[in-house]
């Protein structure tokens, strides 16, 4: 039986750290989040990330735009928060309204106060193993892959979904550390190969957002199993992997809810660090 590999021990770890550097900043850093319109769901995240901010150190503004803005001047507000020296970090809260393209406009956040990982120049820099800012569910897996203590070097490692905010930059992440990354997706699935690789994978790591697409049987035994995948089945939150087969042959696993979810915003406050100490 699988090992569970919960996201929020190892949180509540780096969590200290970051207290502890934090302390050591001269000033607490200032996080600027950019909210458009009024949104319920968008209203409890942001409550709960104040409420982490706070805990840590982490100064935490809410800029609260109209519904109808323009583009233009919401690229304008990105732009004078840009040169405000006094925040460290920038995030657009989702969801957006329907006239303003979310990749267009945040590739308008400095890349040194983008603590989401997103901007172009710092995905370029993952290629080149540079990156000090990761995007968040990326990193917030190779902590959990860390947690268990396994080498990556020359593992067979099957990546699931290659989206640009997850699978793509996870895929390189898992690179550098010399693992044997195979990338699946659509085109996998289509073609009948899904079960092939995931039979293969001595790490697994699934982000699609398809419930029960990863059969148990499928999973190598003794594989760890990372899923990213979050899917509302009547009033249950599942992953992509069926878990109950799966833990079965696992050597790790993660719940869901309760795995990568935990972690993530932890590591947009550690990006949020590490983009006050590079701009000193
Ligand atoms: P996404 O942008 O929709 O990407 C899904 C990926 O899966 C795409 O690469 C897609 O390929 C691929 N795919 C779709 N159907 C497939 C199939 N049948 N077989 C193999 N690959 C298939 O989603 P995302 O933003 O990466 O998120 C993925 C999942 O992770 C979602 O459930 C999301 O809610 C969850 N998530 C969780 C966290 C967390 O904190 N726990 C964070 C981020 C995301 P094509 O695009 O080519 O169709």
């Amino acid at each position: 039986m699988a090992k569970l590999l919960e996201g929020k021990p190892i949180a509540e770890k780096i969590k200290a750290e970051i207290i502890q550097e934090i302390k050591s900043l001269k000033q607490a850093p200032v996080l600027a989040n950019i909210q458009v319109g009024e949104n319920p769901g968008a209203a409890s995240y942001v409550k709960s990330q104040a409420k982490v901010a706070e805990s840590l150190g982490v100064v935490y503004q809410l800029h609260k735009l109209s519904q109808d803005i323009t583009e233009n001047t919401l690229i304008e507000f990105i732009q004078k928060l840009n040169t405000d020296k006094a925040v460290n970090g920038m995030i657009i809260q989702m969801p957006l309204p329907a006239q303003i393209d979310y990749k267009k406009i945040s590739n308008f956040i400095s890349p040194e106060k983008d603590i989401e990982g997103m901007h172009p120049a710092n995905m370029g820099k993952i290629v080149f193993g540079k990156a000090k800012i990761l995007p968040c569910t990326p990193a917030a897996v190779m902590e959990l892959l860390n947690s268990t203590g396994i080498e990556l070097y020359g593992k067979e490692v099957v990546v699931v979904g290659h989206s640009e905010i997850v699978g793509k930059p996870l895929s390189l992440l898992l690179l550098d550390k010399f693992a044997t990354v195979t990338v699946c997706h659509i085109g996998t699935s289509k073609a009948g190969k899904l079960e092939e690789h995931v039979k293969k994978a001595e790490i697994l790591i699934v982000a699609v957002g398809k419930a029960g697409l990863i059969k148990g049987e499928w999973i190598k035994e003794n594989a760890i199993v990372i899923d990213v995948g979050i899917n509302r089945v009547g009033d249950k939150i599942v992953g992509d992997v069926e878990f109950e087969a799966a833990e079965k042959r696992a050597s790790y696993i993660t719940p869901v809810p309760g795995g990568v979810g935990p972690l993530t915003v932890t590591m947009l406050m550690r990006n949020l660090v590490e983009a006050a100490k590079l701009q000193k």
